[in-house]
């Protein structure tokens, strides 16, 4: 990983990202074998008359869709982000012409840009983006230690007064930000409960957080299920069991007000 990130912050005039780099990266090298005649073909349109050089593509496994491509003593190496793996062709030469190029500081056709945008900005990748980020990406945490609630005091008298004590406490934290969008959430990938700081304050009232951690509790209760091609995140039971909690309408206003 240092050598990545060394190389990366002294790349020369030869080297091109399509994204900013991300900082956390992981190395890990898959030969992509039928990649390189697309790059070849697009290499050929740009380029018609100079000679080909050798073009060597590789997948990598990075948390967003950065890519890199350096011209190294006659050679091209490219690396690609194992999200791109299953794209469509048409996206991978798209990618290809892009970076190419950007390499030769030629011209990025426009057609090329707009698939290769319109492929980024999928909801589908965006997704499979954030899964692999969360499931990847190494997370700063700021401790259940808030100025005025404990996030695991309000934890183990919830699970005491609704779960008979039974469910296992996850790790659980302050957000590092006064999140007004997100205001908590279970991160199944790192086991933990992140709660926006906007609870953490004199006129934020008790059963606020209650009601948001015993939401969050709910979800470690109740995994995700797939129905279909759907992900069902509250199931019936889910609702059925939240609508238990004594204040869910003034937290539900309460939450209304300071978002
Ligand atoms: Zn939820």
């Amino acid at each position: 990983m240092a050598v990545d990130e060394a190389r990366q912050n002294c790349g020369g005039d030869d080297q091109e990202r399509l994204e900013t780099p991300v900082s956390h990266l992981i190395t890990s090298l898959l030969v992509a074998p039928d990649i390189a005649p697309i790059f070849a073909e697009e290499y050929r349109a740009l380029r018609p008359r100079a000679p080909m050089p050798p073009i060597q593509v590789r997948f990598r496994r990075f948390t967003s869709l950065n890519t890199t491509i350096r011209l190294r003593e006659g050679q091209i190496f490219v690396s690609l982000s194992d999200l791109l793996e299953g794209a469509p062709e048409a996206v991978l030469h798209s990618i290809a012409h892009i970076l190419l190029a950007k390499l030769y500081r030629k011209a990025i056709e426009r057609t090329h840009q707009m698939r290769y945008k319109r492929f980024a900005s999928s909801a589908a990748v965006t997704r499979q983006t954030e899964l692999i980020r969360t499931a990847r990406g190494s997370k700063r945490y700021f401790g259940p230690e808030g100025r005025y609630y404990h996030l695991e005091e309000v934890f183990d008298a919830l699970n005491l007064r609704f779960f008979g004590g039974l469910l296992g406490r996850p790790d659980l934290t302050w957000s590092e930000h006064h999140a007004r969008r997100l205001l908590g959430h279970y991160d199944a990938a790192h086991n933990t409960i992140v709660v926006s700081r906007v609870f953490d304050r004199p006129s934020s009232p008790r059963y606020a957080i209650e009601y948001l951690l015993y939401h969050e509790m709910l979800h470690l209760k109740h995994p995700v299920r797939m129905r279909g091609l759907r992900r069902c995140v509250h199931s019936r039971e889910f609702k059925a069991e939240e609508a238990r909690f004594p204040q869910l309408a003034e937290a539900l206003a309460f939450i209304k007000r300071i978002s």
